[in-house]
């Protein structure tokens, strides 16, 4: 049997149900989020974000209204505190400057328009837009992540080569369906976590009979 990603979603699908992945509380926090994540676990990002929501600094304006250096204080537990600090002022501003602070209007814009804007920002690769758009903006646009490079590597599934063939072809596969892609993305990083680490645990995987890299 020839895998294709359909079958994997599928059977993700099954295996998982519904992931109930980024909670958050506003499109905003979403946003602040998929930035602080950025090279650490989540749990680390959320340690941030909830810090960041106890000093009351989860909107644009309250951002922008904070010191760089309090900032960095206050989201030190995500790592490279630095640099994210900054990412997020540049973030902020273009949301309170474009958008007028207010990221639920950035939803009138194309989702093409919106990726170019947003990859232009310090810090916002194609990962991060994507996430954006995905999770905060609820456009279809796919994230592929290292979760899903692993798994489509260790099925030996040839989605595409770089970054854009993989996501083109995840949304021709699940079709224009936001919740469905965001659920997809969400159910890899599930299965990452649960069996398919980095050291993975094969024996009871769903994908055990069509894997190519399984292990005893
Ligand atoms: S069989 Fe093992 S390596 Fe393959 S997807 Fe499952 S956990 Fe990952």
């Amino acid at each position: 049997m020839v895998l294709k990603i359909i079958d994997v979603v599928r059977l993700l699908e099954q295996q998982y149900g519904n992931s109930d992945w980024w909670p958050a509380e506003t499109q905003f926090e979403v946003a602040v989020g998929a930035i602080l994540t950025q090279r650490t676990s989540w749990r680390n990002a959320k340690l941030a974000i909830e810090a960041l929501r106890e000093k009351k600094m989860l909107t644009p304006r309250e951002l922008l209204n904070t010191s760089c250096a309090e900032i960095e204080k206050v989201i030190r537990p995500s790592g490279f505190y630095k640099q994210k600090a900054n990412y997020l002022i540049e973030f902020a501003s273009y949301v309170e400057l474009k958008y007028g602070g207010d990221i639920s209007s950035m939803s009138r814009r194309s989702p093409e328009v919106l990726r170019q804007e947003l990859i232009q920002l310090r810090g916002i690769g194609p990962e991060t837009a994507d996430a954006i758009l995905l999770y905060a903006l609820a456009f279809p646009s796919f994230v592929v992540d290292a979760y899903t490079t692993r798994v489509l590597r260790r099925l030996g599934l040839n989605a595409g080569e770089t970054y854009d063939a993989i996501k083109a072809n995840f949304e021709s596969a699940l079709g224009n369906d936001h919740a469905r892609l965001a659920n997809a993305h969400a159910l890899m990083v599930v299965h990452c976590q649960k069996r398919c680490r980095p050291s993975p645990i094969c024996v009871g995987c769903i994908f055990t009979d069509l894997c190519i890299s399984k292990t005893e």
